[in-house]
């Protein structure tokens, strides 16, 4: 949903509280598709701080299901967002660019909400997802989960490459 700004540059002092919602049911990035499990409204308040300017309070929370990083099993991580910025229109989309301003999401007097959601959510997101610190995994030979059960496996046995390498490191000490 897009939220006009514009009557807040208008007046001064000029206050709004919005609760949107969000409308995305999957987080998509390039590599990645994760389901949202839960979402609040997006909860905003705008204030106008002069010379086309605009405060924003906001704040939302999303609960993300990622497959463990280790064993593939599912878990929900929740999102507790809460941003406080001033937004400066006075900005052309040029200007932002230039500047680098991380603010994607202005158009003209324009807030979409979406993709202000999508940002915060990319700049939280972590990198690696563990079910718990000490996740197990699973086994690399029969794919059990090993948090859950055990498996016969030699799991003893080196990789090719590393007992290539004990091969070496023995013959030396042969001779
Ligand atoms: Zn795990
Ligand atoms: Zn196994």
């Amino acid at each position: 949903m897009n939220l006009d700004l514009s009557e807040f540059l208008s007046v001064s002092d000029k206050k709004g509280h919005f609760d949107v919602p969000i409308e995305m049911e999957k987080f998509q990035t390039k590599r990645t598709s994760n389901r949202i499990a839960d979402k609040s409204l997006v909860s905003i308040d705008f204030r106008n701080c002069g010379k086309k300017k605009v405060h924003m309070d906001a704040s939302f929370s999303v609960t993300i299901i990622f497959p463990c990083d280790r064993c593939l099993e599912d878990i929900s991580r929740e999102f507790k967002v809460d941003v406080n910025k001033d937004i400066d229109l006075n900005l052309t989309d040029e200007d932002r660019i230039e500047q680098l301003d991380e603010i994607t999401y202005i158009n003209e007097t324009y807030l979409d909400v979406e993709k202000f959601v999508y940002n915060e959510l990319l700049v939280n997101l972590p990198m690696k997802v563990l079910c718990k610190n000490d996740c197990k995994g699973i086994c690399n030979r029969c794919g059990v989960n090993l948090n859950s059960q055990s498996c016969d496996c030699d799991t003893n046995e080196l990789d090719p490459r590393m007992s290539k390498i004990l091969d070496i490191f023995n013959n030396f000490k042969e001779v």
